[in-house]
């Protein structure tokens, strides 16, 4: 039968089939909400009818600004399904950013946790485009007071309306989500997903040898949803039926582990700075997971410490993943074939250094500066290039101009920006962005070993690794590191820790000390700050 995959199938699916499959959200307004697919249908369907009340239309677009919780799940399904496009936006970017996004996108209803209220407030009066604001709450929780007119109340709008609406069949090609790029130099640009191009990642990311998802699981997305779909996990729990446990904002150590421990969650996913405060605190108190399988990590290099903090020592099998905004995010997983069950644990945990294998859909190569492809021999490094059915062709509205290019056969490829080896059996391995490369003599260093190393000194929390302007080899390699509370680490004891481990010319020029590297709005190392601030410091010997 021809028929379109949308999103709206997904609910629709999980409602009569996983109609009891539970929905738990730690909320804003401080509770642990409980509620059935079968309920979250219902009110998709409540919002729906509301939406259309508010005159939202097909292709209008309704932004977000607000944690991992049931009432951004409605959201997710009654936005995309009506027709209109959901626009997620990040809380953590500044005013100025989100105002000129809002503006960008043409956002016609903003909808958001009660607790970025001041945040509203600070980019109402520079958007025009906007005529509802929506707080995501109940009547009794409702702002007493506030700059901005005719705030109106999710739950009032929702029982106002009937539970029943029917979801419109369109064409898959439809519009049917909005993310922003992060976007650290010029303005972020807009990558819009389709019914179709989700439903088809949907499916790959569920897979065995990519998320690994099933009705058994209670999958806790601690991604967050404003970031790329919260990496399908809220699409891919309604596919498979899998329990959804939302953290909502309490993303430190001791919340995420009580709640893993409360609600039996067997599948997590996350950026690596959110699971090293996860361990930092079960570690410190000696605490296991009695439920928790395996984790996701991904949003940035997974440091083999990690790996091995949470397998050796926790029995969580880590499934490090590559994606990024214009792929939906899905690219790669790392997981295992079989005659991997042959290799020892320190193999095992060499290998998942790499950010995987290509799910179906996604076709990936590395080519040199020329453009031509460099051969999968685990050495050659160049910039990753991908093509498939939920990569982007172009930003919205066409900015930056065309972003595929073309090969000798006429099909087109994204450039990534990053910069990869592919080994004989196909498993990339990210060795920088291409703007972090440090490049010395004409040679290129990899940053992400050099951190992963550091990462594995007991003494070290955090470590980022730059390129440092050099007389004489144009660039040198500064590494940035957080010491352990407490801990004596010094210079010369962190230089010599990467002996015999690292070409001896990777090693880097110079050591600093830091109580906090800067992170972006999505939990990655800012390279660009970093660089900024050490583009005048002296190297020894330079
Ligand atoms: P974003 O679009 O914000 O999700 O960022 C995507 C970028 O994050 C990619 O282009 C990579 O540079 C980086 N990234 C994502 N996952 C990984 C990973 N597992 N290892 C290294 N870098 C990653």
């Amino acid at each position: 039968m021809q028929q379109p995959l949308l999103i709206s199938s997904l609910l629709e699916h999980a409602e009569r089939h996983h109609g009891d499959q539970q929905i738990v959200s730690r909320r804003v307004e401080g509770d642990l909400h409980r509620q059935s697919f079968a309920q979250l249908a219902q009110r998709a369907r409540r919002l729906a009818n509301a939406l259309a009340a508010c005159r939202v239309a097909g292709g209008s677009r309704v932004a977000t600004l607000a944690w991992n919780g049931h009432r951004h799940l409605e959201l997710y399904f009654a936005v995309s399904g009506s027709g209109a496009v959901l626009h997620t936006l990040n809380p953590r970017l500044h005013a100025d950013q989100l105002a000129w996004i809002v503006e960008h996108a043409e956002d016609e209803v903003l909808c958001f946790d009660a607790g970025f209220l001041p945040l509203v407030e600070a980019i109402a009066p520079r958007v025009r485009t906007v005529r509802h604001y929506v707080v995501m709450t109940d009547r009794a929780h409702m702002p007493a007071a506030t700059s901005i007119d005719g705030l109106l109340c999710y739950e009032d709008l929702l029982a106002a309306q009937d539970d029943r609406y029917v979801w419109p069949q369109l064409d898959e090609n439809t519009a049917s989500s909005l993310c922003y790029t992060s976007g650290t130099t010029g303005h972020p640009k807009g990558v819009l997903y389709s019914h179709r191009s989700t439903l088809l990642h949907t499916y790959a990311a569920a897979l065995p040898d990519a998320l690994n998802c099933s009705a058994r699981d209670a999958i806790l997305p601690v991604v967050p949803m404003f970031h790329v779909n919260a990496w399908g996990l809220p699409y891919i729990a309604c596919m498979v039926g899998a329990k959804l446990v939302f953290p909502g904002p309490a993303l430190d150590g001791a919340s995420l582990h009580a709640l893993i421990e409360s609600e039996q969650v067997t599948l997590s996913a996350g950026v690596p700075t959110v699971w090293q405060g996860l361990l930092a605190h079960v570690e410190g108190r000696d605490l296991r997971f009695s439920s928790m399988r395996r984790t996701v990590v991904g949003g940035a290099a997974c440091p083999p410490s990690m790996t091995r903090a949470f397998q050796q020592r926790h029995d969580v099998q880590v499934v490090h993943a590559w994606g990024m905004t214009e792929l939906s995010p899905l690219g790669t997983v790392c997981s295992f074939k079989g005659r991997h069950d042959a290799l020892d644990a320190s193999q095992r945990e060499a290998l998942q250094a790499r950010q995987g294998r290509a799910v179906f859909g996604i076709d990936m190569k590395i080519v040199g500066d020329d453009g031509a492809e460099l051969p999968w021999d685990g050495r050659a490094s160049g910039e990753l290039l991908v093509r498939g059915p939920w990569v982007v062709s172009r930003y919205l509205n066409g900015d930056a101009g065309d972003p595929l290019v073309a090969d000798e056969q006429g099909r087109r490829w994204f450039p990534t920006g990053d910069v990869a080896t592919i080994d004989p059996d196909g498993y990339m391995q990210i060795t920088d962005r291409a703007k972090d490369v440090i490049k010395s003599g004409g040679e290129w260093i990899g940053s992400i070993d050099i951190e992963n190393i550091a990462m594995a000194h007991p003494d070290v929390v955090q470590a980022a690794c730059i390129a440092v302007p050099h007389p004489k080899w144009d660039e040198r390699p500064l590494l940035v590191v957080v010491r352990k509370p407490g801990a004596r680490l010094t210079r010369d004891d962190m230089l010599a820790f990467f002996a015999g481990k690292i070409a001896k010319w990777w090693t880097p020029d110079d050591v600093v000390f830091v109580d906090a590297i800067p992170l972006g709005a999505t939990g990655k190392v800012l390279k660009s700050r970093l660089r900024e601030t050490y583009r005048g410091h002296r190297l020894p010997g330079a």
